[in-house]
Order: structure tokens, then sequence, then C-alpha cells
């Protein structure tokens, strides 16, 4: 049996029925690692003892019978979530030498149900980009096609699981981190509602988008992650108690559920394949017994607007604890007064883009600025949660692609910010509207996968996994792998 072609699914068998260990299963992911990672570099860290050493505790608890689904899996880990005791660098060279004191709340519930961490994965200075591109480490290639871009800011996580080096991962989504590298990856990605998932010990970039959420092949490996990492946590304020998703609805079918098109999200310049693809699925999902209607969301052309003042203007609150006197890197040994040690430190460990965004946010909350510009953008954001309000009570979900293009080349988009940003048009409205989104593969063009995006009402995670669950069962883009494996 090649463990390495595993689901998250069909691992759990496995290790139930001891047709494998956890350590095997674990050995295994670790060698593909070593194999593979010197050309993916999806991983800043490989954490191989550690997983071991967890691997064997899971495989105790399997002697003992109280297993969960998660227990022995080995999964990788965006750099800017925190394990307690492991370098945690979001990508970043100012936090080179960082490392984590405790346990970020996903994390502490995930070593509770047993799961085993491989390594952090190589990811955007903290989670800003779309390409990661702008990691301080390294370039992660696309498993698909080594030219091209992993997508981002979570491309390491992405990278990893579709080249088959975990079982799962976790990434972070503010403005489509999860999703965009889910589609040019070909795997499977959801950002969670915002409030479902603590965001305790996750590294900030715009604390009112962000969101930690799965990675896997399949949408029942992403739902059991998404279930074990979810809830409320008095660390997170803004987690609300929703209690558990039922995942026995998740492999209900969908006959009479109502998904909603935007039109808005045919933009000109998408390519046509990716156009090609949706419109299958659309007739995919009619003979599934779906009923598919065209709905407005006219405000849709605000939302990277919108996206980009407030990410900005958060970026430039939440990056100023990086002043070279509470964390990772400092420039004091060389400057000559306090003020020449914040202003050297960040010179030093932050790049373009990074400062890019702390000026421009600066700006944007500056006295005379602040209601032109972030007011602003709160207003519209508004009436963007509104209209998503009125058409969630017209349909059950929206259907849209992942992204206007497949994964692009190196470099192609790099030194044109607006171009990089634009790759985000079709994920930034769920993170704006606070509700949840999905990814997963639908079709291939110049063997580049194609990602489909289903977004749902807040807290309705069910139905968007319900719906892709049913696309997965009769399609089978999922399968597929890249040859890298
Ligand atoms: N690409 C978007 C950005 O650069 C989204 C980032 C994210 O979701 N973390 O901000």
């Amino acid at each position: 049996m090649d463990l390495n072609q595993l689901t998250i699914t069909l691992a759990h068998d496995g290790l139930l029925k001891k047709e494998f260990s956890s350590r095997e299963l674990t050995q295994a992911y670790l060698a593909a690692i070593k194999r593979l990672d010197p050309s993916i570099h999806a991983f800043i860290t490989v954490m191989e003892e550690g997983a071991l050493r967890q691997a064997d505790a899971a495989d105790a608890v399997f002697a003992s019978g109280e297993a969960t689904e998660l227990t022995g899996i080995p999964l990788a880990i965006k750099d800017n979530i925190l394990i307690d005791g492991i370098a945690a660098t979001s990508g970043s060279k100012v936090l080179e030498n960082y490392v984590a004191t405790y346990d970020a709340t996903v994390i502490s519930r995930l070593k509770k149900s047993g799961a085993v961490f491989l390594g952090k994965a190589n990811q955007d200075e903290f989670a800003m980009g779309s390409s990661t591109e702008n990691s301080a480490y390294e370039k992660t290639a696309n498993p698909w096609d080594p030219s091209r871009v992993p997508g981002g800011s979570s491309g390491g996580s992405a990278a990893a699981v579709a080249a088959g080096m975990c079982l799962g991962a976790l990434g972070s989504d503010t403005g489509g981190s999860i999703r965009q590298p889910a589609a040019f990856c070909g795997v499977v990605g959801v950002k969670p509602t915002y409030g479902r998932v603590s965001r305790y010990g996750l590294s900030a970039l715009a604390s009112s988008l962000d969101q930690i959420g799965p990675l896997a092949k399949t949408v029942m490996d992403a739902a059991r992650v998404l279930q074990a990492i979810s809830g409320q946590d008095g660390r997170d304020p803004t987690t609300q108690a929703v209690g558990d998703m039922n995942l026995s609805k998740v492999t209900q079918d969908i006959r009479g559920i109502k998904i909603g098109v935007p039109k808005e999200y045919f933009i000109e310049g998408m390519d046509p394949d990716i156009k090609k693809a949706i419109d299958q699925a659309m007739e995919k999902f009619q003979e599934l017994g779906a009923e598919i209607q065209e709905v407005q969301l006219p405000l849709t052309k605000y939302a990277l607007a919108v996206y980009y003042l407030t990410v900005t203007s958060e970026v430039s609150a939440n990056l100023a604890r990086y002043d070279g006197i509470r964390y990772g890197l400092s420039a004091h040994d060389t400057a000559k007064n306090l003020a020449e040690v914040y202003s050297r430190s960040r010179e030093q460990g932050l790049g373009a883009e990074t400062k890019r965004r702390i000026i421009l946010g600066t700006y944007t909350l500056s006295a005379g600025y602040y209601d032109q510009y972030y007011v602003k953008a709160q207003k519209v954001r508004q009436m963007i949660m509104q209209e998503f309000d009125r058409v969630f009570r017209q349909v059950d979900c929206l259907l849209t692609p992942t992204t206007p293009s497949v994964a692009f080349s190196f470099g192609e988009k790099f030194s044109d910010p607006l171009m990089m940003y634009l790759s985000d048009i079709y994920t930034v409205p769920a993170n704006i509207g606070g509700i949840c989104g999905i990814s997963i593969p639908c079709g291939f063009t110049r063997g580049l996968p194609i990602g489909m995006q289903i977004m749902g009402k807040s807290f309705d995670e069910e139905t968007i996994l319900r719906v892709a669950y049913a696309y997965e069962q009769s399609t089978d883009w999922h399968t597929r792998q890249p040859k890298v494996r």
C-alpha cells in the first residue's frame, strides 16, 4: 500500500484496522518530505523528532481504543500558527529566531485529537500575498508545474497536500489565502465563518478578517479537520458558541438546494476555460437535483477596494508590535538611539510588500484621511454584508470561480502589486462578509487545476460542505495527482 496516496479518511480506517501504525504513516510522509521538498520548498521547518514522538503516542492511544478520526494523522501547519517550542517565522525575517512560547488554540485542539505535526509550512510574509513569493525564506513551487506559483499566502500548505507530503494542512485566510492556493494546487480548502475558529495564537494580519481553516484532498477530510479546530474559545472573544457541525448532513443529497450564481463574478479577462468549467459544474449540480438561480451582487465591484483599505489599516496597527524590542530581529547593537532601533529593525526585518502595506495603512488611518478611507470602507463593508444577507434569503449558497486565472508563473505578477491584488477578486467578499467559503477542484486547463468556490451563510458550513461533497462524489477531479509524486 502506498501510504502517500491515502486520504485522512482512508488512513484512519487503516490505522483502526492496524494495517499500519501511525509511526509507519508518519515515516512515509517524512520520507516524502525528504524526497520532494528540496524541489517543492513547502516547509520552513520539519519537525521530524516531534512528529515521531506524537506518532508513537497516537499508536498507544489506538492500542487503548480511544482514537479520534485525527489520531495519528500527519498534518502540516502554516508557519503563522504557533506551536509551543517550535520556530514560527510567519514567513518574515523579523521573526527568524522567534520560537513560540505557547500553542495556538487550534494546535491544542489538534493535539487533543491526537494529530501529528510534520512541520511548519511556507507562506507569504505575515500572510500578505497571493503567490508565496513574499516569503523571506524560499519560493514554493506548484507541484503541477514547478515554474508556477502555488498561490498564497498559504502556498506551502497547499503544495504540501498536493504533493502528498502530508494528509492535510492548516492555513489562514484573510482574503483568500486558503481558497486561492487550494484552487492553484488542485486541493480542497475551507475558509470558515468568522468566529467559528479561534485566532488565538495566529499571528495577526487583519484581525477583523483572519480565519484559520483546513486544506485537504477531499471535502470530508477538510470537514473533519475543521470540526476538530472549531469552537468557542475564551481567548478569542470573537468566537461564537455555535456548537459542532453535523457531519452526517454533509453526505446528504442536494435535491432542492438552491445555488445562486452571481453574474458579477464572471468578469472580463477571466480565463475562458475557467468559465467553461463552472458552466459544466452548474450542469452537474442540476443533474444532482439542485436548482441554479442567477443572483445579483452589484456591490462586488467595491469588494477589492474595501478589502485593501481594511487590510492595510489593520496591518499598520497589528504589525506595530515588530519594533525590535519585544520580538525577533533587533538592530539595537548598531542603532544610536531608540528611534533608530525601531526604524532599523523594521527596515532590515520586513519585506517590500509588508512595508508597502504599513505605509498605506498608516496613511488611511491618519487624521484627515481616516474618515475618507477607513471609515468609508467600513460603511461599504456593512453594505456588502447586507447584500449577502439579502441574497441568502433567496438561495442556500453561491457558486463562483475561486480565481480568475489558473496558477501563474514566478515573477509574472510580482513586480505589479495591483495585478497581484486582482487574483483575490473572487475570494475577498467572503472575508468582508464574514461568511464561509470552500474551494474544490472542478477541472483542468493546460495541465493546471481549476477551483470553484461555494460560499454559504454565516455558520452554515454544513451546506457548503454538503454541496461540495455531492459534486466531488460525482466527479473525479480530486483523484488526479501531479506527476511530482
Ligand atoms: N492575497 C490577499 C492579500 O494579499 C489575501 C491574503 C490572505 O488571505 N492572508 O492580502
